[in-house]
């Protein structure tokens, strides 16, 4: 028994060889690697860090959790800017050891361990000429972003990263190792597709993967003043996309000038004449930037990650509204969020983002197909503050709170006089990965949250891997 109180040293004796395990007592180097994450807010200091090696460690570790009765979460590729991989005074698996990806080139599949970050993943598939829906920075984890549902440039054409998972395999409480599909533990399977934080440790992700050649993208920057023509040529767009293309579009106020600017990505799966082709009327309207270029797919994912760098205090609150998305809205979140960056110049790294992801694909599969409740024609917006101070904590946090319910209601208000089809009526409008606020379960998983509750209680009766104001349940274990 060290001075922890736990016996650290017969779980380290445990594992395998590739295994480490690093506590508050390990060089101060070490430990503060071992609770860095991508929002610096997010870090807690952790009693004890496991990193697995092993399919067979990560159940030790869960075993050893358990025994523990401490607090454990899961990490992956650190990137929860709402801190639910992180856990103060508590023990983090650390899936950072447990990066291979396999392909197979003959089925067209990838399986990743589940400590990937999407870059592991697009360089292996790069290889075999092939590609499946990821994250749109390459640094994310394969674990947190997939668990959520998912949405990467390739969305438009496959729909989301749920969407093309074939199979995973989760370590449960009890420590054993079991395989969900369609096939094997359809039900736990249902529920890992969308909620996927809350029923173990899934230790592999099977994708499938699509043959993918160059595709087309880069980055517009055009004065506040084209705000109005910006948003009704992404309306347009959105509305003629045959799912090939995708838009981002944000407020932002870049170094060194932190003027507010209006920051487009674009993405075409195709060549450089098709790309200039469709985003003609975007082009023509005069950026100040244009970085548009033919890349390999792996490149495009490494476009958006320059906007969002490590090492700040950032928070992700998610919201949508209805596509069209009204462009006098955007203007007006367009003056707030001047506002903001102006009473706090140290929240200049704030971002708004908005995505038109066509939404042809992910509305395909029906809402309760999985437990991932946000298939609607929506367009999805999140604020993004992004601060140094400790000190703006709060007002960043409640001016997102507040941003996104003035979005929210202008969607429900939407959603009483305009005609939408029944998937859009009872979509959630929120996306779990960037509730950073937590709206609360009932919100984030909508018409699937009671049969989320019923496999809970099957999987994860004492809420082991309850972490976050998403958990299905709310009261800690
Ligand atoms: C810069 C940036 C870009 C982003 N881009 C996109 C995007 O393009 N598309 C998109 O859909 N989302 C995007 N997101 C949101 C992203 O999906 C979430 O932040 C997600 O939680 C990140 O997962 P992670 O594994 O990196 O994070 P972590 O902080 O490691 O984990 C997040 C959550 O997942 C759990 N978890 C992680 N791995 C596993 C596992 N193997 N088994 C069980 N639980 C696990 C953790 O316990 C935690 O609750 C982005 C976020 C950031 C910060």
């Amino acid at each position: 028994m060290g001075s922890l109180g736990i016996n650290v040293d017969q779980l380290k004796a445990s594992l395998s060889k590739s295994a480490a395990v690093v506590t508050t007592e390990s060089s101060a180097e070490e430990y503060q690697q071992s609770i860095k994450r991508w929002a610096t807010n997010s870090e807690k200091p952790a009693r004890i860090v496991i990193y697995p090696a092993t399919v067979e460690d990560v159940s030790k570790a869960v075993l050893f959790g358990v025994a523990s009765k401490l607090e454990v979460v899961t990490v992956g590729g650190r990137h929860s800017a709402a801190g639910t991989s992180s856990r103060e005074g508590g023990i983090c698996i650390d899936l950072g050891k447990m990066r291979n990806v396999t392909v197979d080139a003959e089925k067209k599949t990838a399986t990743a361990q589940g400590g990937c970050r999407w870059i592991d993943v697009d360089s292996e598939l790069a290889k075999f000429g092939l590609a499946t829906v990821g994250g749109t920075v390459n640094d994310t984890g394969v674990g947190g972003l997939t668990l959520g549902g998912g949405y990467g440039w390739l969305t438009g054409t496959y729909g989301l990263v749920i969407d093309n998972l074939i199979e995973v395999e989760v370590v449960l409480v009890d420590g054993s190792v079991v395989k969900a599909s369609e096939i094997e533990n359809p039900d736990l399977f249902w529920g890992i597709r969308g909620a996927g934080i809350n029923f173990g440790i899934v230790t592999s992700f099977t994708y499938q993967a699509y043959e993918q050649g160059p595709v087309w993208a880069g980055q517009l920057v055009f004065t506040k003043e084209r705000i109005i023509p910006v948003f009704h040529i992404a309306n347009h767009l959105l509305a003629t996309s045959n799912g090939r293309s995708t838009m981002f579009t944000a407020f932002a106020a870049p170094p060194p000038a932190h003027q507010p600017v209006v920051l487009v990505v674009v993405f075409f799966n195709g060549s450089e004449e098709e790309g200039n082709d469709f985003f003609e009327p975007l082009i023509s309207l005069g950026p100040l930037v244009n970085t548009t270029a033919s890349m390999p797919y792996e490149n495009v994912n490494t476009l958006v990650g320059q906007a969002l760098e490590p090492g700040f205090r950032r928070l992700m609150k998610g919201s949508s509204t209805l596509h069209p998305l009204d462009p006098e809205l955007a203007e007006e979140l367009a003056r707030d969020y001047e506002e903001f960056i102006t009473r706090f110049p140290d929240a200049n790294l704030t971002i708004v983002l908005f995505e038109y992801y066509p939404v042809m694909k992910i509305m395909d599969v029906p809402q309760t197909a999985t437990a991932f409740a946000n298939r609607g024609a929506t367009v999805g917006l999140t604020f993004i503050p992004g601060w140094t101070k400790e000190e703006f904590d709060i007002p960043c946090r409640d001016w997102a709170r507040e941003m996104s319910k003035k979005t929210k209601d202008y969607r429900l208000k939407s959603l009483e006089y305009t005609k939408v089809d029944e998937n859009t009526q009872v979509c959630v409008g929120e996306y779990s990965n960037h509730d950073g606020l937590g709206d609360g379960p009932e919100v984030i998983y909508g018409l699937n949250y009671p049969r989320l509750v019923e496999l809970k209680q099957r999987f994860d009766l004492e809420n082991f891997f309850g972490n976050g104001r998403n958990s299905i349940i709310q009261k800690p274990r």
